[in-house]
């Protein structure tokens, strides 16, 4: 039996894990989350005997320290974080908090027998691109967004507890990534949710900012198959993978499909370009996350039908 704690786990990633997690009987999953964004109706909905959940604030040193010495984790899934553009930018302070949760994560990892951390870090580290696709070593990471910094910081702090105390990590930098149960604050979510409703669909400057889109379940299966360590020629421990999808759209045309893919009568709204982090263009090197999960992507027209018939936007 391998005991796993999950971080965020009644958030929109962080839940699709714990579900992927729990179906193999091997696992017993504890998920902690301090319901910020996150909500308990995002939690596994199997009512098996091999998870529970514990309401818990990972920056907060005593409350976490109560969970990480009451189980013997092997695994430790580090995914809670303030999220969301419009929200990191009005509340900076709270982002650069949560370096205090990545340090407690780690401190607690080392002093216990957890014998690896992942990291959920953002393509945000990576700034406005100079180099595309935008690679895992050799692409600068230039951002300097508070929300960034602390990603960036965060990846500093796995690597270090590496080499000075061997703890095994392995950094995921997630790319965007859509699916059911994710909030209306992510672009995907909130233009589906409104051309679903026939509503104004407003976006940010004139939409020619470009971004890929990853469907949630090729984002589980990639970091699911890094935990198995199941790929022959790829053991992703102490590295860093780029967890999205490749191919390119503009806001402009996403907008435009998902209003042709739900048959809507919203039209499209343009307001004035965000202050800062609208990035202009992302594009990750997938090299690494094709062999993990070792079949074809979702493209975005499958991921969005698959979002139509199953519209669970919290
Ligand atoms: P989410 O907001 O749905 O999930 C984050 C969860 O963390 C929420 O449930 C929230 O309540 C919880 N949380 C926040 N602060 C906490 C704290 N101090 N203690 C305990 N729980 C806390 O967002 P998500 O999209 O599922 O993101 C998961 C992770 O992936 C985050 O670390 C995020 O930065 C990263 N990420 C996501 C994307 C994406 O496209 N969704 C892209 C890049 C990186």
């Amino acid at each position: 039996m391998r005991t796993i704690l999950i971080t965020g786990g009644a958030g929109f990633i962080g839940s699709c894990l714990a579900e992927k997690m729990i179906s193999d009987p091997d696992n017993y999953v504890v998920i902690v989350d301090d319901l910020s964004t996150g909500d308990v109706s995002k939690l596994p909905r199997a009512q098996g005997k091999n998870w529970r959940f514990i309401k818990c604030n990972c920056n907060d040193y005593r409350d976490i320290s109560a969970v990480m010495l009451s189980f013997p984790f092997d695994y430790v899934f580090h995914y809670a974080a303030v999220v969301g553009v419009q929200r990191t930018q009005h509340y900076p302070v709270k982002v650069l908090n949560d370096i205090k949760g990545i340090s407690n994560i780690l401190n607690l990892s080392k002093n216990s027998h957890v014998k690896r951390v992942y990291f959920s870090s953002s393509s945000e580290v990576y700034g406005e691109p100079v180099d595309l696709p935008q690679n895992e070593y050799t692409t600068p990471l230039n951002s300097r967004v508070p929300y960034a910094v602390v990603k960036n910081i965060g990846e500093a702090y796995l690597k270090s507890y590496y080499k000075e105390y061997g703890l095994d990590y392995t950094i995921f930098r997630f790319f965007n990534t859509y699916g059911p149960k994710q909030s209306r604050d992510f672009v995907m979510s909130r233009f589906l949710a409104f051309a679903m409703k026939n509503q104004n669909i407003t976006i940010y400057g004139d939409g020619t900012q470009s971004r890929t889109f990853c469907y949630v379940d090729d984002n589980i299966d990639a970091c699911y198959a890094s935990f198995r360590n199941s790929v022959i020629d790829h053991d992703t421990t102490n590295d860093i993978i780029n967890i999205g999808n490749d191919n390119e759209i503009t806001i402009l045309d996403l907008a435009k499909k998902i209003i042709q893919l739900t048959n809507s009568s919203s039209k499209i709204v343009h307001k004035p370009p965000l202050e800062e982090g609208d990035m202009n263009r992302r594009l990750p090197d997938t090299t690494k996350m094709r062999k993990l999960i070792g079949r074809p992507m979702l493209s975005i027209d499958e991921g969005i039908k698959k979002l139509i018939e199953n519209p669970v936007f919290l």
